[in-house]
């Protein structure tokens, strides 16, 4: 095991932190992951553990000690770890809040020791239910009441930009931050609400297909190995650093639209169900109704953006195998 980590991961055994990783590990760099296998999977290191190069530490960002000691032994920080999944968040709202407010304030703390560069993963659903679509990230954004707590995912996240904003206007720690919008790819588990997985799955077993609402609710889609070309190269950009950038694919889809692909790609016969909102979520849900992001920030800093088509991105999904449905 090296003496010192090019990276350190939290969250790497999770869906994008082990694409990721695979990626860091191809290009010759050392990692150390920090997950709690709470939604990752050793599984999903599985080829990586094997590697002189990689480290992997079962314990949680929520651990002081724990975040400061891997923190101290790695050159930048890519913080991954966080509550996963609309059905996640609804069902643990503690554990959400928990996760991703004090996690990141550990990560960001244990960073200012030795000015350590963090990357923080943030997400779309902080623009909530705006309606000025595409989503500017100087955009207001608009929440919902702390009585339904899917907001609390939101809300969270939104935080953890504040903080780390401040630590880079107070300290001078260089932060980067990114808005994911629905990364998606082989690998990704329908066990947690993601669409995409559940909808194949269910083409693939001869399940309905379960279009939530009307369907008429848009989503962009990216894939998970060019959401991570985006993110590596904004770490190697001096001006992305504290910025708020997002990461996603510009091509809108709506649901019912989405399940239609899949359906056809798949060659499968499963039909198409509408189910309401009521009987697929618990009470204290809302759903966005359009998300789709303004790319011009990406671009400028870095020229690329997340480009493949959705039906290229189902295809290759459907390659990789039935992925795990819902539970
Ligand atoms: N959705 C659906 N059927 C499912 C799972 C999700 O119609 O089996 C819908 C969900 O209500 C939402 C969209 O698909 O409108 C995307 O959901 P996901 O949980 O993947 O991501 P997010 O809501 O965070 O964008």
């Amino acid at each position: 095991m090296p003496a010192r980590f090019d990276y350190l991961v939290t969250g790497g055994a999770g869906f994008i932190g082990s694409h990721l990783c695979e990626r860091l590990q191809s290009e010759g760099k050392s990692v150390c992951v920090l997950d709690d296998l709470s939604t990752g999977h050793l599984e999903n290191i599985k080829e990586l553990q094997s590697s002189d190069n990689f480290h992997f530490i079962e314990g949680s960002v929520l651990s002081v000690e724990t975040v400061n000691d891997c923190v101290d032994m790695c050159e930048e920080v890519i913080h991954l770890a966080a509550a996963v999944g609309v059905e996640n968040v609804i069902k643990r709202p503690v554990e959400t809040i928990e996760t991703n407010v004090s996690g990141t304030e550990n990560v960001l703390r244990a960073a200012r020791k030795n000015n350590t560069k963090v990357f923080i993963a943030s997400t779309s659903e902080v623009y909530g239910k705006s309606w000025k679509v595409p989503f500017k990230e100087d955009g207001d954004i608009v929440l919902g009441p702390t009585s339904r707590n899917r907001w609390s995912y939101a809300c969270s996240k939104a935080l953890d930009e504040f903080l780390a904003l401040a630590y880079n206007h107070s300290y001078g720690l260089p932060v980067v931050i990114c808005r994911f919008f629905n990364t998606v790819g082989p690998r990704q588990s329908g066990r947690y609400g993601m669409v995409l997985p559940r909808f194949i799955n269910q083409a693939l077993t001869g399940q309905p297909i379960t279009v939530f609402g009307n369907g008429t609710q848009t989503r962009c889609f990216s894939l998970v190995s060019e959401v991570i070309d985006c993110l590596l190269a904004l770490m190697d950009s001096p001006d992305a650093v504290g910025k708020v950038i997002n990461v996603g694919s510009t091509e809108e889809i709506t649901i019912l639209e989405l399940a239609r692909r899949v359906r056809e790609i798949s060659g499968s016969n499963s039909e198409i169900v509408l189910v309401p909102y009521e009987k697929a979520y618990p009470p204290g849900f809302e759903d966005m109704q359009r998300r789709v992001p303004d790319i011009s920030k990406l671009i400028g800093l870095i020229g690329i953006c997340p480009e493949a088509a959705i039906d290229t991105i189902i295809r290759k999904v459907i390659e990789y195998g039935i992925p795990e449905g819902a539970q």
